[in-house]
Formats: C-alpha cells, structure tokens, sequence
C-alpha cells in the first residue's frame, strides 16, 4: 500500500480526518498536543478549496477540537459519534445521553493501581489514559471491565486505544457518526477520503465503500485500507503538497 496521489480533484472530494495519530503526533497526556503552523495552514486551504468539505472525526468533544485547532472551527464528529456539528455552523448537536453516573463514580477507582493513570470525563463517556505508565495498561483494562460486569452488557461497550480505555454508552460510534454527515451539504455529493489510525476508526473504513469513498490509515495496515501512511507528519506532509499544487 502507498500514500494516495496529489492530483485530486477538490471539488470533489471531502476530507475526514481522526485527529490524534492521524493528523497530530500523541502526546504523553491529551492536552499536550501540538499543532504545527503548516497543519492549520493545510487543513484552512482545503477546506477552502473544497467549499467546506473537511471535518473531523474524533473520540475528543468538538469544543476541545476547536481550542485546539484555534482560531479554526470544522464540522465533524465528536466523542465517537456522540456529538455532531454542520459545516459552517458554530452548535453542536448532541446526540447522547450522559455516561451511567454510578460508572462515573467507579471507573475512576481503577487509578488507584498507581500513579500516572489520568481520568477524563467526556460527559458521554470515560476514558482512563496510561501513557504515561504503559506497563499500568492491562491492570487498567482488566479493572474496567470488571467495574463494567456490574452492570448489563447491552447499555455500554468498552473503546481500547492507544494508552486508553474508554467506556461509553452502546449506540453511536464514528460510523454512525459519519453517516449523518455524508446526508448534509457539502459532504452528500463527495466522495469521502478518510484517515485514521486506531481501532475505533476501523468503523468508519468499513463504511467508507458505501459512499464511493476511500480510508487510508495511519502507522499501521489496515484491511480494507486504500493506502497507508507510516506517521502523522507523512499526512501532513501530503496535505501541504495538495495545498501547493
Ligand atoms: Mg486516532
């Protein structure tokens, strides 16, 4: 597999991009990530370029996205599906109901196995981060899905990631996600590019033939994946080129 070519026709084409290991190095915690300068020039001019066709899809809230990618603001997917925002408007839809609160309170013992384990509350869902004691990971998870048996398997599921866990709330993922947004303008009559990196993404490939659209991944092959990247600085690297051409 290789990087697609540079020669796209942007009007069209959408653009749909996971943001963490796929756009943005990980950082040891989720609120030390960079944005180069050249990404937020990149991502402006395509979404320029094709009248407003670039959106995130991300496991992180919208409102986060938009501090991060400060001053630029991009519909998209948020929190896995939970939430949702169009192109060109500045609301976000939810479409979720908070997380279990009894959850909330029992998941975050599972940071009593040591330090170093963060908590992040999303609203819809949990996530407990262990990059910065990748040896804590499986103590991690198997605490989380014993503090899950407590309750009927129907009402939750449990997101592995890179250096995360994440419980959330059955019914709603990036795919569900990204089908909403393909109905709405200017998205319905493109044909989607999708990248992403990690497991949860591998939903939104799966989908990606229904809409003619193509996924690509990140740092590792994919089954069903058109192309690959080896890191985030290659994708940004092949943003800026289309940008130039
Ligand atoms: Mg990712």
């Amino acid at each position: 597999m290789k990087t697609p070519p540079t020669s796209l026709d942007l009007n069209e084409v959408a653009f749909l991009f996971d943001v963490d290991g796929t756009l943005l190095d990980l950082a040891p915690t989720p609120r030390e990530v960079w944005v180069p300068a050249s990404l937020r020039d990149s991502l402006a001019c395509l979404s320029t370029r094709t009248a407003g066709a670039v959106a995130f899809v991300s496991g992180r809230p919208l409102k986060e996205l938009d501090l991060i990618f400060t001053p630029l603001q991009f519909p998209g997917v948020g929190g896995h599906g939970a939430e949702f925002r169009r192109t060109g408007e500045h609301a976000i839809l939810q479409l979720a109901v908070e997380l279990d609160s009894d959850l909330k309170r029992w998941l975050p013992m599972a940071t009593e196995i040591g330090p170093g384990i963060l908590v992040e509350d999303k609203g819809y869902s949990l996530a407990l981060h262990y990059r910065l004691v990748p040896d804590k990971g499986p103590a991690v998870e198997t605490e989380v899905r014993q503090i899950c048996a407590k309750l009927p398997k129907a009402m939750i599921e449990i997101l592995p990631g890179k250096s995360v866990i994440e419980v959330k709330q059955v019914g709603f993922n990036k795919a569900t996600g990204v089908k909403r947004l393909m109905r709405h303008g200017p998205f319905a009559s493109r044909r989607p590019l999708f990248f992403g990196d990690d497991i949860t993404d591998e939903d939104v490939f799966a989908i990606m033939p229904e809409f003619r659209g193509l996924a690509f991944s990140v740092g590792r092959k994919v089954a069903g994946a058109s192309g690959n990247f080896n890191m985030p600085a290659a994708v940004r690297d092949w943003l800026q080129q289309i940008c130039s051409s």
